[in-house]
């Protein structure tokens, strides 16, 4: 049998014990049936698979007993996405892309032109959860609740590397700027763009303005590309560090 993994809070694990609750309880017992006995591989986002057993399945939680820790991956750097809010739901398209290539934290955005106003939470953590476990990850991406654009500048100081896509600048490559990046920020725009003012701001505020290339992306697909060159760039796609 496939055994299964979970994701946990590292609060959720107390010496060799491990408790599950909320939705990876329901998933666990109600979903997959899963029994006393039964093996799983617990996960708490520090890279390290616990291999586990069901010791006993009570109303709202399960209790396992850890068997074996395994390291699997070590990361060097992290990567937060700030994306502005698209349209018709098109940010859950990003937070599952961005699960998949290893973004750490995602937060979504509200600008000068963003058209959308509404983001469901819940739904998009579902969605990185479900990514995480499809594509095998160890790490369960954060996903934030809408900020505001000032609130965004306000949290660049506490990254080593500001990182901001606009399509005017054309000489700044992505894999230049995050270079030696231990804590990196990735600044995506929505459809409408950023605004001069934004832009200006953002740099006053220590960003350091990127191209993505001659072509002017959708915003979904420069989210996904600025990933894919930044944690490139950091190494963080290779199997050896
Ligand atoms: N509304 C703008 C384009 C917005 S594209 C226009 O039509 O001119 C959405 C976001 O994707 C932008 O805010 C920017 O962050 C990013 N982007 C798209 N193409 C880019 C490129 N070639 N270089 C850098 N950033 C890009």
């Amino acid at each position: 049998m496939e055994i299964r993994r979970f994701f946990v809070n590292p609060s959720d694990i107390n010496g060799n014990t491990v408790t599950l609750s909320g939705d990876e309880f329901y998933h666990m017992t109600k979903v997959l049936r899963y029994k006393e006995g039964y093996k799983a591989v617990i996960l708490a986002n520090d890279g390290i698979e616990l291999h586990s057993t069901v010791t006993s399945i009570g109303k709202d939680t399960a209790t396992l007993t850890i068997d074996e820790r395994k390291v699997v991956d070590v990361k060097n750097a992290k990567v937060t996405l700030y994306a502005g809010l698209l349209k018709n739901n098109k940010l859950d398209f990003v937070v599952q892309k961005g699960v998949e290539l290893g973004v750490d934290v995602i937060v979504p955005f509200i600008s000068q032109n963003t058209a959308e106003t509404k983001f469901n939470l819940d739904r998009a953590k579902k969605i990185a959860l479900e990514s995480a476990k499809q594509c095998g990850s160890v790490y369960l991406s954060k996903v934030e609740d809408l900020t505001d654009y000032d609130t965004m500048l306000g949290d660049f100081t506490s990254f080593d590397k500001v990182i901001f896509a606009y399509e005017d600048e054309k000489q700044t490559r992505i894999a230049d700027a995050v270079e030696g990046g231990k804590n990196v920020a990735i600044i995506v725009g929505p459809e409408g763009g950023f605004t001069p003012l934004e832009v200006q701001k953002a740099k006053e505020n220590g960003a350091e303005i990127v191209t993505l290339g001659r072509r002017i992306l959708r915003a979904e697909t420069a989210s996904i590309v600025s990933l894919t060159l930044a944690l490139d760039a950091l190494h963080e796609l290779d199997y050896e560090h």
